[in-house]
């Protein structure tokens, strides 16, 4: 068979281009990259993490993040497993050595017979001779391509910021103030309970911290780049403004933590590092994503209890994303309405996160696969982790009242509030069939959502043909 085009080679685009090969079909991933690098970009490694190391929590039975990490290991991801083959410790959440694991994608990829990998930009939409086309291009896509898919669409993609969170010489960190702590102590995998760095504030030293974010100098924002910020990737002096108090109930909040030089004295607020690399010499400020400018940043951080003499690897920033309104332009197998053969995975779809990108990356490849193969194309049932994220991005829409028929769609990382209502009785109740204190009710809740998922899910792995079973 003539092969699938995949565009891009990052998180979704290999594990798309993975998941072709798998079902025996031949594709071209086309990479772009070094021919032409994005705005974040630093290797020429295929998945290459743009920020953060974190794949966020691998807790499958309380987390829908964890949940879809299970998901995607059932469903034989090769960005799970060459992202398990190369964790650091991160508490309950799967980090992953940055370089190690691009370099795993890279290998494992470039070692497929039935993939080629093709060097070059794609700067416009698929010829007509590639029939089946995964566009995966991600928030960062290139401009020609975007102003392609744009007049195609005729729905201008909108754009939004993303942030990096600034990272730090280990070597630097004053550990004579700071101290190493999981949150609760949680063990997650390959970690102690004691994965994080933690620098404590008092009241003073905080008060004093929210002033100087709020007066930092910043970046202004280009015309071109226009639109709000997307809430739960707040640039930090932004989250100041809102509230002196707000950052001590975000990212810099304090509970259960105890300093270990002073374990009476209960910090006022906390600022979090965690490790980036496996070597464990760098670590990241964990949620503080920033438009200071360079200047600004280095002075206001070394504010912070023990990162005085803090050197920085790399200082924050904030970046456009580009996504389609989906709800209104894809149909359930991820394929532009208006032109069969051509889908899109990853964040253009307007998924958020690396897990994410690559979780749509491997149903796109799979719906491109089973179309090519002539098989049935089933999606995921909504109750999994899978089927509830695409439905966000695809399914129903809600009416608005402003824009009748049409619904607002905002990017999304999984959680379980894209999941179905549980069936009456899901929820296993306190030993003995008594009632529930506190937060025990939402966490059987979601307790059962997730065992809900994964039965689910693997019953449809299991159904979703016989091909996919004699693997
Ligand atoms: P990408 O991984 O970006 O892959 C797209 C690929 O397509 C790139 O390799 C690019 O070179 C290539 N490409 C683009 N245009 C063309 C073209 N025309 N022809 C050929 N190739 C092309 N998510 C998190 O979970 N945690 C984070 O900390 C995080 N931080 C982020 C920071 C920034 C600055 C940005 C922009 C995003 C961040 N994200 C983060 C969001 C998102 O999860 C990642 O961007 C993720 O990499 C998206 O995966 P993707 O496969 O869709 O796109």
């Amino acid at each position: 068979p003539a092969p699938i085009h995949v565009i891009g080679g990052g998180l979704a685009g290999s594990e798309a281009a993975w998941q072709i090969a798998r079902r025996g079909l031949p594709v071209v991933l086309h990479e772009m990259r070094p021919v032409r690098g994005t705005d974040a970009h630093k290797t020429d490694s295929l998945a290459e993490l743009v920020c953060s190391n974190s794949f966020r929590s691998d807790d499958a039975e309380n987390n829908a993040v964890g949940v879809i990490h299970a998901e995607m290991r059932m469903a034989g991801s090769l960005i799970m497993s060459c992202a398990d083959a190369n964790q650091v410790p991160a508490g309950g959440a799967l980090a992953v050595d940055r370089e190690g694991f691009a370099q795993a994608v890279t290998d494992a990829v470039e070692a497929e017979p039935l993939i080629t990998i093709a060097r070059e930009e794609v700067t416009g939409l698929p010829p007509a001779e590639w029939d089946q086309t995964i566009i995966a291009t991600g928030p960062l896509t290139a401009q020609g391509l975007a102003e392609a898919i744009s007049a195609e669409t005729g729905q201008d993609a909108l754009a939004f910021f993303d942030a990096i969170a600034p990272i730090i010489h280990t070597d630097s960190i004053d550990m004579s103030v700071c101290w190493f702590q999981s949150r609760y102590d949680k063990v997650g995998p390959g970690g102690s309970g004691k994965d994080y760095i933690n620098c404590p504030m008092d009241k003073d030293q905080y008060d004093a911290f929210i002033d100087a974010l709020i007066a930092g100098d910043t970046t202004g924002f280009k015309e071109w780049e226009g639109t709000p910020y997307f809430d739960g990737c707040l640039p930090i002096e932004i989250m100041a403004e809102r509230g002196r108090e707000t950052l001590r109930h975000g990212p810099m909040k304090p509970m259960g933590l105890t300093n270990a030089h002073q374990p009476d004295i209960k910090p006022y607020a906390v600022v979090q590092l965690r490790q980036d690399n496996a070597l464990g010499t760098l670590y990241n400020m964990v949620g503080f994503q920033t438009k200071l400018k360079y200047g600004a940043q280095g002075d206001i951080f070394r504010m912070i209890p023990g990162l005085e003499n803090a050197e920085f690897a790399r200082l924050g920033g904030l970046h456009r994303n580009t996504y389609l309104n989906s709800p209104l332009l894809l149909d359930g197998t991820l394929q532009l309405k208006s032109r069969p053969g051509l889908r899109f995975a990853g964040q253009i779809t307007g998924c958020e996160g690396y897990v994410e990108s690559a979780a749509i990356g491997l149903l796109a490849g799979r719906f491109a696969a089973a179309e090519r193969l002539g098989d049935e194309l089933s999606a995921p049932p909504l109750t999994s982790a899978f089927g509830a994220l695409l439905n966000h991005i695809t399914g129903g829409h809600i009416i608005s009242n402003d824009e009748p028929g049409k619904r607002s769609f905002q990017p999304m990382n999984v959680n379980f509030g894209l999941f179905p209502p549980l069936e009456p009785g899901a929820i296993v109740r306190p030993e003995g069939g008594g009632r529930f204190r506190g937060k025990e009710k939402a966490k059987a809740k979601k307790q059962a959502m997730a065992r809900r998922a994964l039965n689910d899910f693997g019953a449809w792995l299991g159904q979703s043909g016989a091909r996919q079973a004699a693997e």
